[in-house]
Formats: structure tokens, sequence, C-alpha cells
């Protein structure tokens, strides 16, 4: 049955029912926005007809800051007022943006708190403010190109962007008038505008080298629905990478020092992309490069050279494509296509290793600077309901594993990473100690085993859950990511209904790097961590005993036992003591059961006089959780 659209009283129907939402890719490089016209994707151009714009913004003293290519072509000469690869700083700290070194060429304020902050003529700026002067422009462009105000959009993020970055993309877009309806991830759009949903099933890999990153996205596809089955990824690889090897390879051919100043570094830059981008058709080029003080130096790149300069770094982004297999558990074989996305992906260097390593030709007809684009403005026309017939669901994955901290400084995962989002788990936590009213609840990411190796996203605390005996309460955490990627987090108390939850906007990101890092951490240390684990699981479980046994002894320890068995428990209190500030997790363990065994008899009299004093008229349950032993935590 159609149900038929009743417009609001006084209000004109609207001209047309359809509404148009555009896609944006919002590259490190370059950007662009697309539509869906007559059913089609189509990438929109500017007024001269470029559909890439340059991601790169140009402050000036006075008027508004300019975009694209004019601000690219000025790089050279305004080098600090003008801001590239703005997209490496989003959701970061100042800290996480130090590290990224010198390849920056801008001030940063040195004194603002969090966010770095860039110094131009026209004041201090913001990453999310200088993202947002590119999407103005690209919201500007669309509604001149359709006619109308354009403010409902998809932006596709890497797949590797942490909720920090996911945040600050999203803060980007509200300062540039945009309404984001999704934010998506690059290589899903990729998938998406090849159409691969259309096909009945499979496996893809959707391998992208952009100019400042590498992500590889390994999708699988199951009647209809599209999940992705693994990320990996590189920041360190891109087109970049490779432009800076040959500037330096240029710098030593042509006797330039090292301590060039940053306008002669960004002319060599531009120049050895240029020679980079022409010899993907041409087996050569010729150089001119000018040099301070000196008759500019001439020479030839050819691209043997070049594959000496870029191969170790096209070989780099093999290492995560192997990782996104294994976490996939599949096989090279087992993928059904390869998806190139990213300009980089034009050298015929990066298509031959991209298909020898998955063993089959590469899927590469759409324009691979246009395809993330091109897939945003699909699952934009999807989400105003211009396509309604489909179905499809995107799914996407977490980078790292979400979890809170549990006694004895440790990380109990809740939800592992690479789950698909959105995605929502709950499980059941309890107190430690008798009488505990109040929970502190520490958010974690990460993939190691101790709370010091992990990342802290937030804290918050549960009130309010009535007096018990430890282990008695159930407090129940659920974690919720939604489909953009950002979690909340929510504690509930089940006897009360006490809750408690929060949203976690960390104020910086992650670094890719440090991404990578802290995987390759978890595979190197699983091993330590497991024991570390063990260990500090045996000390909680002593510490608890131990309290249990000493405050035992302290109400009944006079009254049923005599003094040599007062001394047998303190001796294996005392060893407990002893063994639980060793190492090992195993003589903890002995320890314990020890002191069990020789606090067995003393128990069973506690219970007998327990019995005896509820028979002379108190209440049982005052005796109940007094037992020796508490509940897992
Ligand atoms: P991003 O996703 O980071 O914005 P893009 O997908 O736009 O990046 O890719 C930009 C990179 O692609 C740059 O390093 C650029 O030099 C490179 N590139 C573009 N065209 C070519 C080409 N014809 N040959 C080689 N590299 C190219
Ligand atoms: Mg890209």
């Amino acid at each position: 049955m159609t149900l038929l659209q009743i417009s609001e009283p006084g209000r004109a129907p609207a001209a047309s029912a359809r509404r148009i939402a555009v896609g944006i890719d919002l590259g490190t490089t370059n950007s662009l926005v697309a539509c869906v016209r007559d059913g089609f994707p189509a990438t929109i151009p500017d007024e001269q007809g470029r559909h890439l714009l340059p991601s790169v913004v140009r402050y000036a003293a006075a008027g508004a800051p300019v975009v694209g290519d004019d601000a690219l072509a000025a790089a050279h000469e305004d080098p600090l007022n003008t801001i590239a690869s703005v997209k490496r700083l989003m959701g970061r700290g100042l800290e996480d943006v130090r590290r990224l070194g010198r390849s920056l060429p801008y001030e940063f304020s040195p004194d603002a708190p969090g966010m770095p902050r860039i110094r131009t003529v026209a004041g201090e700026r913001s990453p999310v403010e200088v993202s947002a002067e590119i999407l103005k422009i690209l919201k500007q462009r669309a509604g001149r190109a359709l006619g109308a105000d354009i403010s409902d959009a998809v932006i596709t993020v890497p797949a590797y962007f942490d909720d920090a970055q996911r945040q600050a993309t999203k803060d980007a877009a509200r300062l540039a008038g945009l309404n984001v309806l999704r934010l998506l991830n690059e290589p899903t759009a990729a998938a998406l505008a090849y159409g691969l949903d259309k096909n009945p099933e499979g496996v893809y890999a959707v391998y992208d080298l952009g100019g400042g990153t590498f992500d590889i996205s390994i999708l699988r596809l199951n009647r209809g629905v599209f999940e992705v089955m693994a990320t990996a990824g590189d920041s360190a690889l891109g087109g970049d990478d490779m432009d800076h090897a040959i500037a330096e390879w240029i710098m030593r051919r042509a006797g330039i020092s090292d301590d060039a100043d940053h306008r002669q570094l960004r002319r060599l830059l531009r120049d050895a992309r240029a020679a980079k981008e022409a010899l993907t058709a041409a087996e050569r080029v010729d150089l001119m490069i000018e040099r301070p003080g000196q008759a500019p130096w001439q020479g030839e790149l050819t691209r043997r050279q070049l594959h000496d300069l870029v191969d170790p770094l096209i070989e780099k982004t093999l290492a995560p494509c192997r990782r996104a297999l294994r976490d996939a558990g599949i096989g090279p074989a087992d993928v059904h296509g390869v998806v190139l996305v990213g300009g980089a992906t034009r050298m015929p260097r990066v298509r031959a290793k991209a298909a020898a390593f998955f063993a089959r030709a590469p899927l590469a007809d759409i324009d691979p600077d246009q395809v993330v684009a091109l897939g945003a403005a699909l699952q934009a026309d999807m989400l105003v309901g211009n396509r309604r017939d489909d179905d499809m669901l995107l799914l996407d994955v977490i980078p790292l594993s979400l979890g809170i901290e549990v006694m004895g400084g440790l990380v109990e995962k809740i939800i592992p990473r690479n789950t698909t989002i959105p995605t929502a788990r709950a499980q059941d936590f309890t107190t430690f100690k008798d009488g505990q009213t109040a929970l502190a609840i520490h958010v974690l990411q990460g993939e190691r085993e101790l709370v010091s190796d992990c990342r802290s996203l937030a804290r918050f605390e549960l009130r309010g859950i009535p007096p018990m005996a430890a282990g008695a309460a159930r407090v129940r955490v659920g974690f919720q990511v939604d489909a953009d990627g950002l979690l909340s987090v929510a504690a509930r108390e089940l006897a009360t209904g006490a809750e408690s939850h929060i949203a976690v906007k960390p104020s910086y990101g992650l670094t890719d790097g440090e991404i990578e890092r802290m995987l390759r951490d978890s595979m190197a240390h699983a091993g330590a961590d497991e024991q570390t684990r063990r260990l500090r699981g045996a000390q909680v479980e002593a510490d608890r005993l131990v309290a249990a046994v000493t405050s035992a002894l302290a109400a009944d320890g006079a009254a049923l036992l005599d003094a040599g068995e007062r001394a047998a428990i303190a001796a294996r209190l005392e060893e407990l003591g002893r063994a639980r500030n060793g190492a090992d997790a195993r003589a903890v363990k002995r320890a314990a059961e020890a002191l069990e065994q020789a606090t067995r008899e003393f128990a069973a009299r506690r219970m007998d006089a327990g019995i005896r004093r509820a028979l002379a008229g108190h209440r049982p349950e005052e005796f109940g959780p007094d037992a020796p032993k508490g509940s897992g935590g």
C-alpha cells in the first residue's frame, strides 16, 4: 500500500519531492563533491571545469582565504600562510602534531591547550576551521551547479579515523553550514561506486593509495549486505612520501643542502610531484631545478630510477594488506576483486605490485580520484530516500578494541576490534569491596591487556549502588558505537536501576601511526601480557582472600581458635602476602590455596556459631555473605 503525502496546513507543497544531497571526498591532497542526477553519480566541476579541488587554503591579511588551485600555486611563495594536508592534523592534539615532526612547514601557537592552532597572517586557525574553508567552497560549487542551496552531505573519512578525527570532521562540516547525513569510510564508498553491491556475493579488497595515507579494506558482500571484514593502513605511505623521496634524490644530485628554506623545499616538492606524475605516462622526464645563487640544475628522471626510489614505499603497503587478510581470516586467493582508489594508484608500478600481491588484475575503470566521491554521492542519494528500492546496508568496523578497566589494572574488552558498526554490547561487572556504593568506569581503547598500555578515552562514575557484600551487586556496562563510529557508554546497577552514562568525545585523537604501533605491540607482547594478566588476576584474588580472613580473625579469631591455630593461619597469611608481592602467578595461587585450606576448619566453626546465634533469635542473613571467598569481579 502506498501512503499519500500531505503537506502541512498553510505551507505550499515543496516544488520537488526529491531532496538533493551531495557526497564529499574531503581528501588530504584533493577534495571533490559529487551528486546523483538522473540516477547516475557524477562529480561536480567548478566554473573552469576542474573537478579536483586541491585541499589547500591560503590565508591573507584581509578578505576570505583562497582555496584550491590558486592557493596551491602560491604555496611555495607563501608557505607559512598556505595550509596543505590539513587532514593529517584533524582531531589531533598539539603533542601528536609535534610528533609528525618537521614535515609540516607551519608555525603552531605554542600556548594553545589541546587543539593545535596554526599561525597565519589572518590570525590563528585550527585544523577544523581550515577544513571548513574547503567544505564551504565545495558547498558553494554544488549549490551553483544544482541551482539550490545544498546542505545535506555524506562526507568520507579514512577507515582508520578514530572518534576524535571523525568528530573533528563533523565539526568542520557544521562550521561550513553542512548537515552530515553520515560519515562513510572511503574504501566502502569506492566499493559502492563500482556497484559491487549488485553482485550476489563476494570478498573484495579496496587498495587506496592517496597523497598522504594508505588504506586497505577487506569487504564482504553477502545477499546485498556489505560488511567490512577488516581494515588496516599506514599514514606514512602516499604520493607525498614518494615526492619527498624524489625531492631528496634531486637535492643530492643538484647539490642542494638540507637546510634549504621553506620556499625552496615547497618548490622542489612541486617539481618532484610533477615529474612523478609525468612518469605515469612517459618513460623519462627532463628536470630543470632552480638553485639559489646558482645556475639551474638540469637532469633527467627515468622510470627505472623512479622505481628504485618508490619501490620501498610501495612494498610497505603490503604489510597492512597481509594483516587485513589475516584479520579477516582469509588468503589472497579468497579475494574476488581488487578496487584501486587514490591518485597514486594511477602509477603503473603500484598497479603491478597490487596485481601481483592479490594475483589478479585490479578494477580500475573508474577514475581513482573520483571513485570515493561518486560512492559517497550514491550513499547520500540513498539516505535522503531517493533510492527506496535499495535496502542496501553498509557496515563499517571499529579499528581498535574498546573496553573498561577492571581490578588489577587490567582491561576487559567489551567490543573487539574489527567489529562491524553500528554495534551495542554489554557485560556485567560487580563490586570489589563490601559496602561499595560507587563504581569508577574507565573507558579504554587498544589491544593490550594492561590499562597503562592502552589509551584512556573517558572516565565516569556510577553512584547510588546500595551497600552490599563484595560481588553481590550487578552492574551492566553497555557500549554503543553509532554508524559514524562515535562511542557512548552507559552503566546501570540492575537491582536499583541507578544509571550513569557518557558520550566519548576525546579531546585529541590517535595518529594512524599510533594505531599501527598499538596493534604491532599487542602482537609482540601477547605472551608477556598474558603472564601479567594471570599475575594481576591472582594478586586481586589474594588481596580479597587476605581481607576476608583478616576481618574474620578480628571478629571471631579469639573466640573460635586456639593460639596454635591462630599462629598457623597467621603464617599462611604472611606467606600469601610475600607471594603476592612477587612476580610468580602460580606461587600466589599456591599460597592462596594453602591459606584457604588452613582456614577451612575456622570457616566451618564460624558457620556453626552463626547457626547457633541465629537459633538464639538473630536474623540469618546477618551471617550469609560472610564467607571468606568473594565472587569474581
Ligand atoms: P588524497 O586521498 O590524499 O586526497 P588523492 O587520491 O587525490 O589523495 O591522490 C593524490 C596523490 O596522487 C598525489 O600524491 C598525486 O601526486 C598522485 N597522483 C595523481 N595523479 C597521478 C599520476 N598521474 N601519476 C602518479 N601519481 C599521481
Ligand atoms: Mg583519497
